[in-house]
């Protein structure tokens, strides 16, 4: 099966005692037993619910892994993955990675005694480098946000496997239509699905892949024994939000490469981050490990005043965090996503208070060029 068919295709469809073409919403914590033990595979909502369970087979077929987990959140589903590991583990992580990601890292898995050392992961002697006896995983997350560095997967992969660490990569950019880790050699992919697999603003979710049956065991003890777990309507909303990634994957792609275009001419942009770009450091590789580029672009205007401006009077880019739904998202990381990131780290990284980054959405592609124009303007 192809891809854009699987997207309609895979997992679970329909139901077959009524011909419902949609998976129901299984709104229910517990299910009947025929007898003490006797239960016909679904015991209790915690573990196992038929609606989530749709939604898991679904990513797994898309990610081409053994086994898919959904959680409460992108954050619940990187935790419960942190939890693979014991007091004194070593990660070596990509630097620019998403804020809360930093944040759960610095400020709570530290406590339990998991280390990680923070790296350019598109530097391939740097990541080498940072590997220590203790080290247990490579996190990668490419393209990373909201500098859009590109990761070198294979040659990772091929790194990890070498030294025997697990590869874990956050494929919430691209998604699973763009770019799929497992077959480039990682073992677990996460999402934050909150993001372009829901793609309309309005499930907060994370969805896990993992490789082998060994790793599907332990995580799932894990989720079960922690709970953070996807509500059934949450798992239904995604479903209905993964059958046109496709195609909207496609439209948001589409229009980044105009407005890429458009941001490179503008005499008042100093710098565009697009992977799409020849200019692009990661441009070869990126080409090479994805089917496309994606939506999210950033660029610098070279100060906070104009960085200002241009949000103050931007009409059809709504201010907000979060990314990849249908609607054009525009952001200061450095006042908001990286907030949490200080600031001397933040400029070493190169968000500075002029970079504005934007998760283009489907729009007319007209209306959003005129926008940026007047933003930009006197
Ligand atoms: C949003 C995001 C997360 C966290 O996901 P939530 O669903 O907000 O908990 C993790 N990684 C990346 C790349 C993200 O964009």
């Amino acid at each position: 099966m192809k891809l854009k068919t699987k997207m309609i295709h895979a997992g679970i469809t329909g139901d077959k005692v009524t011909g419902a073409v949609t998976v129901p919403i299984y709104q229910t914590s517990t299910y009947e037993q025929d007898g003490p033990g006797q239960h016909r595979g679904y015991e209790y909502s915690r573990t196992k619910n038929p609606t989530r369970y749709a939604l898991e087979e679904l990513i797994k077929e898309l990610e081409n892994g053994h086994a898919g987990f959904a959680f409460s959140s992108g954050m619940a589903a990187i935790t419960a993955v942190m939890m693979l590991f014991d007091k004194g583990d070593h990660i070596v992580m990509t630097d620019d990675v998403y804020g809360g990601t930093f944040r759960v890292m610095t400020k709570v898995l530290n406590r339990f005694g998991i280390d990680v050392t923070f790296v350019d992961t598109s530097d391939f002697e740097a990541l080498a480098g940072a590997l220590t006896e203790k080290t247990k995983a490579i996190y990668i997350e490419t393209p990373t946000n909201p500098l859009l560095k590109i990761t070198d997967l294979r040659a990772v992969s091929r790194l990890a496997h070498e030294k025997g660490l697990l590869l874990i990569v956050d494929n919430t950019f691209n998604t699973p239509y763009l770019q799929r880790p497992l077959e480039l050699g990682a073992d677990i992919v996460l999402h934050s699905a909150t993001k372009y697999l829901s793609g309309h603003s309005d499930v907060v979710g994370g969805l896990v892949v993992v490789k082998t049956e060994e790793l599907a065991e332990r995580l799932h003890f894990i989720q079960n024994s922690t709970g953070g777990i996807l509500g059934p309507q949450d798992s239904f909303l995604l479903i209905r939000g993964i059958r046109t990634l496709a195609l909207r994957m496609e439209a948001h792609e589409k229009n980044a490469w105009e407005l890429a275009d458009f941001l490179s001419q503008h005499p008042k942009v100093k710098k565009v981050y697009y992977p799409g770009l020849e200019n692009h450091p990661g441009h070869s590789i990126a080409k090479a490990q994805a089917a496309g580029f994606g939506g999210m672009i950033s660029f610098d205007v070279g100060s906070e005043a104009l960085s200002e401006q241009v949000l103050r009077k931007i009409k059809w880019f709504t201010i907000a965090e979060s990314l990849g739904a249908v609607e054009s998202l525009i952001s200061v990381p450095a006042k908001m996503t990286h907030a949490s990131i200080p600031k001397d780290r933040r400029d070493e990284l190169g968000i500075t208070d002029g970079l504005i980054r934007l998760s283009v959405g489907v729009e007319d592609i007209d209306d959003l060029i005129e926008d940026l124009k007047q933003a930009l303007g006197d």
